[in-house]
């Protein structure tokens, strides 16, 4: 397995719920540690920009609204694997079908307010981490 590195966000539920240590927290114990990382409110620009593959959905409008509640932490976490690792970490989508255990069941209260994002491949990964940090800001760990 490679080391790799994957964009994460404790979406605006989460931060709400005073939820950002027990999240970081987990990610740390699982291996997944952060190298880079900032709270941002989003603009709807900003939001609508970052979802853009979901902009036919029916969902969209709702899910940017949803994402510029209040402050996100987005993060970028580095580890063996990170970007596989982290959607098992974080669970299904939908919270009602995600495995025990994972963020998702743990925290999230529904499809929408899922409390965490992750990116789903190596080419959205790099495209996620470059939409809000460039290079200085990461940090490596290793
Ligand atoms: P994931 O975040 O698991 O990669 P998607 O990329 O399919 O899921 O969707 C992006 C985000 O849009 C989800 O995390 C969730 O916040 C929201 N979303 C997805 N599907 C729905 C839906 N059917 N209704 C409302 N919101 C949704
Ligand atoms: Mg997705």
């Amino acid at each position: 397995m490679a080391i790799e590195r994957t964009l994460s966000i404790i979406k605006p539920d989460g931060v709400e719920r005073n939820l950002v240590g027990k999240v970081i927290g987990r990610f740390e114990e699982e291996g997944l540690l952060p190298v880079a990382m900032r709270m941002v409110h989003l603009s709807q620009r900003e939001a609508e920009g970052f979802y853009a593959v979901h902009k036919e959905r029916p969902f969209f409008d709702s899910l940017v609204e949803f994402m510029t509640r209040s402050p996100v932490v987005v993060m970028v976490l580095e580890g063996d694997d990170a970007i596989a690792r982290n959607r098992e970490i974080m669970g299904a989508t939908d919270p009602a079908e995600a495995d025990e255990g994972t963020l998702r069941k743990l925290y999230a209260s529904g499809i929408e307010e899922n409390t965490v994002h992750g990116s789903d491949s190596p080419e959205n990964a790099a495209k996620e981490i470059n939409y809000f940090f460039s290079d200085v800001q990461v940090f490596p760990r290793g």
